[in-house]
């Protein structure tokens, strides 16, 4: 186990933004990492659980007490029943399920950045996957209790980009992940994604190879700078910045007059179904309807070139440049469409 003292966080964030931490210690084992989580919560220190720091912004003046690290190890495979340590890197775990084993059920998630433990959390997913539907079982430190416990798949509440994981922020650290997989012959699960089905030259619901499709997936995230590249600053993000928002019938209707009375009646508002009486809409649509275009921002801080939904750092920008960016697009988008973006990366130590 290491341990640093006022460590720098900012290169360990994708961001590449933040301040330091009063304490980083670095878990390689469970026992560890429970060790480390039980001491912060009996001294009452507060504690920040960082995987591969993709899905953060941390604020300018860091965090204040003990940041543990998960960097713990384990690919073990039973059959297609898959357990990942949480500290596995996640794009390496998607490479080995499909290339080395032709197994089915993550290839559409090829690509994504940081760690297997922290995808239950907000349910990480793109092109018609989420983890949700592989997902069997979560083994979790639950703090509250004091003891590790195994979460059900229908125990741990999978909603877009969010989980029980997420809600409970204080309470859980995911110690391993247990998927369900799909030997298929070597063939993907049904392509659900319009994008990706026409990129594979499919219809939605069709099967293709799976390295073709981990491969379609991955070229479609560089062109969009959605694959980590440290010389490429559109992807020094966390991501998308904005989740897509999810609007009730009446206020979908709403949304629907604004956009007429803005950008004309003949204009469509891409819409998704999202449960019953809701619709989703994409936030990049808005924020690029609302005038805010690829690599939109003057300062260090911009919309990245290729995607209007990740805010990158272009080298030397701080929290507050990213978090001025960020409000400005939020205020923009509420002013013209009457939606409330809502931010995806988890906040630590400021707020939109
Ligand atoms: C270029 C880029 C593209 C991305 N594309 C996608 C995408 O297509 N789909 C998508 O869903 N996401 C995407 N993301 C977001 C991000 O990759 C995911 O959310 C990822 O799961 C975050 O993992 P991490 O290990 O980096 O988490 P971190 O950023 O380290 O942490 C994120 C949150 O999870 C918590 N956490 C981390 N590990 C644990 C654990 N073991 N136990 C409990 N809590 C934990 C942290 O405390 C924090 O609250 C993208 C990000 C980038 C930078």
């Amino acid at each position: 186990m290491q341990e640093l003292h006022d460590a720098p966080l900012a290169p360990l964030t994708t961001l590449r933004i933040g301040g330091p931490a009063g304490r980083l210690v670095t878990a390689t084992t469970d026992d560890e990492v429970v060790a480390v989580v039980r001491a912060a919560d009996q001294a009452g220190e507060p504690l920040l659980v960082l995987g591969g720091g993709s899905n953060l912004v941390i604020g300018d003046a860091g965090f204040p007490g003990t940041v543990l690290r998960i960097a713990t190890k384990g690919f073990a495979l039973d059959g297609t029943t898959l357990e990942l340590a949480a500290g596995e890197v996640w794009s390496d775990a998607v490479d080995t399920a499909v290339l080395e084993h032709g197994l089915a059920g993550i290839e559409f998630l090829a690509g994504i950045p940081g760690s297997a433990g922290a995808t239950p959390v907000q349910n990480v997913g793109a092109y018609g996957q989420e983890v949700s539907q592989t997902i069997t079982e979560v083994v979790a430190y639950d703090r509250r209790a004091g003891e590790t416990v195994t979460v059900s798949a229908e125990d741990c509440a999978f909603a877009y980009r969010h989980s029980r994981f997420k809600a409970e922020p204080d309470r859980w650290v995911v110690l391993r992940v247990r998927f369900a997989l799909e030997d298929a012959d070597g063939m993907s699960t049904p392509v659900r994604y319009a994008e990706a089905a026409r990129t594979m030259g499919v219809g939605p619901g069709e099967r293709v190879e799976l390295r073709a499709a981990r491969e379609a997936v991955l070229k479609l995230r560089s062109g969009k700078g959605m694959v980590l590249d440290p010389e490429d600053h559109d992807t020094w993000s966390a991501g998308s910045f904005f989740t897509n928002p999810i609007l009730t019938e009446a206020e979908h209707a709403a949304f629907l007059a604004r956009v007429a009375e803005r950008l004309g009646a003949d204009v469509q508002a891409p819409a998704y179904e999202a449960g019953a009486g809701h619709k989703k809409t994409s936030a990049a649509w808005l924020i690029d309807k609302a005038g805010f275009t690829k690599g939109y921002g003057a300062g260090p801080a911009r919309l990245s070139t290729k995607h209007t939904l990740a805010l990158t750092n272009r080298g030397t920008a701080t929290a507050a440049d990213l978090l001025a960016l960020a409000r400005e697009i939020q205020t923009g988008v509420a002013d013209a469409f009457g939606v409330t973006l809502v931010n995806e990366p988890v906040m630590v130590g400021v707020s939109l």
